[in-house]
């Protein structure tokens, strides 16, 4: 229930899950894409101003300034309007299937390498599933330029001498790996860097209840599974607690106060247990302490000091002392989790069948 507009302790730990589950991979795309586009765009305009000095304003150069145009407004439309995959479709489909070819069938062996380059960029820009269909598409048509070249010499503007234009060819495809592959890389590690720290905190998302911050019932099986397998012959206490009237302590005083209260009695609890007790959220309203100790006087000690200061703060807040009961079971390496939590729940039963606000124990 959210009163006043105000969003529960719950739902911001959801909030917050939702927002770490999102793995920025639109991020990625656009950060691809960039890599795409500025090489396309650089490589492009220096390979229209080589034509231009090369050859003066032909109609191949003049074909070039088109497609650096097309580029330069696809990059720009993928910026702008997010659609990344869109102007990736277009710059390589210009690229491949119209510049590419067609320098080939005017300029010959001094521009095959531009082919190359087109697949290259298609195998790393383009999603699986169009990766082989357009890779073998633009593959298709270099074989049909290099046909059209050897069979429609009206079309040649230079011979397939390999000479300065080749080297020309040469570094501006050199170049555009180069960067491309430079940026893809720091990308990578920037990418892998993000993830790492993703994975650690929805390792620690995963394992912890969103409202108390304190473990969760999942996280406290799996340790319990490992702790008893590792323990040697020794017993430990577990406490299951169930905050009383709890129902009636949301009805009265409304959930986001009832949430209030789940998170102080967490609080409390870890401000009273030592470094090798775990607490852990079991359920609603109930919670686990597995105490590093068999000594029950101890555990009582804590249990008793918790106890009143759960008390103290609700007498504080709405001047009546709120109680919980608790049922404290012995385990050791040969108890299994059902094993330890039907034994605890056991006892809490029996606290809160003998009235409430108290710890049943072996
Ligand atoms: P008993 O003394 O027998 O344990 O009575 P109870 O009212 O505590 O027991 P019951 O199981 O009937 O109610 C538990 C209540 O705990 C009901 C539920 O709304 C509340 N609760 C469970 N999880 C949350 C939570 O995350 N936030 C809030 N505010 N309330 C919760
Ligand atoms: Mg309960
Ligand atoms: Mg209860």
């Amino acid at each position: 229930m959210i009163i006043d507009g105000q969003k529960s302790e719950n739902e911001r730990g959801i909030l917050r899950m939702d927002n770490l589950l999102d793995f920025k991979n639109s991020d990625l795309r656009t950060k691809l894409f960039a890599v795409l586009a500025i090489t396309g765009c650089i490589s492009n305009i220096a390979g229209f101003t080589a034509n231009a000095i090369l050859f003066g304003f032909t109609t191949q150069t003049l074909m070039c300034a088109l497609c650096a145009v097309v580029i330069i407004s696809a990059s720009m439309y993928g910026f702008f309007s997010g659609r990344t995959y869109v102007a990736t479709f277009i710059i390589l489909l210009i690229l491949g299937f119209i510049e590419f070819p067609l320098l080939y069938i005017s300029y010959g062996e001094s521009t095959m390498v531009y082919m190359l380059v087109a697949e290259i960029g298609i195998v790393t820009f383009m999603k699986s599933g169009h990766r082989v269909i357009m890779g073998t598409a633009v593959f298709i048509v270099d074989i049909a330029a290099f046909i059209v070249r050897h069979t429609c010499p009206q079309f040649n503007v230079a011979s397939d001498s390999l000479g300065i234009d080749t080297l020309i060819s040469f570094i501006i495809a050199f170049f555009a790996i180069l960067v491309a592959v430079a940026m893809v890389i720091i990308q990578y590690e920037q990418q892998a860097r993000e993830l790492g720290r993703m994975g650690e905190e929805l390792t620690q998302a995963v394992n912890t209840d969103p409202l108390t911050e304190i473990r969760n019932r999942r996280y406290l099986i799996r340790y319990l599974e490992n702790q008893t397998a590792e323990m040697a012959d020794e017993k430990h206490y577990a406490v299951l607690i169930d905050l009383d009237y709890f129902k009636s302590v949301n009805d009265t005083y409304g959930h986001v106060f009832g949430d209030r209260v789940l998170k102080k009695f967490a609080d409390t609890v870890k401000e009273n247990l030592g470094e090798k007790d775990l607490l852990a959220r079991f359920g609603g309203e109930e919670f686990m302490i597995l105490f590093a100790t068999d000594n029950a006087e101890a555990v009582l000690t804590v249990m008793n000091r918790i106890s009143k200061e759960y008390a103290q703060f609700s007498e504080r807040e709405k001047g009546k002392e709120f109680t919980f009961s608790a049922g404290a079971a012995l385990y050791g390496r040969d108890s299994s989790i059902t094993d330890i939590f039907t034994a605890a729940d056991k006892r809490l039963y029996k606290a809160k069948a003998a009235g409430r606000n108290m710890i049943v124990a072996d």
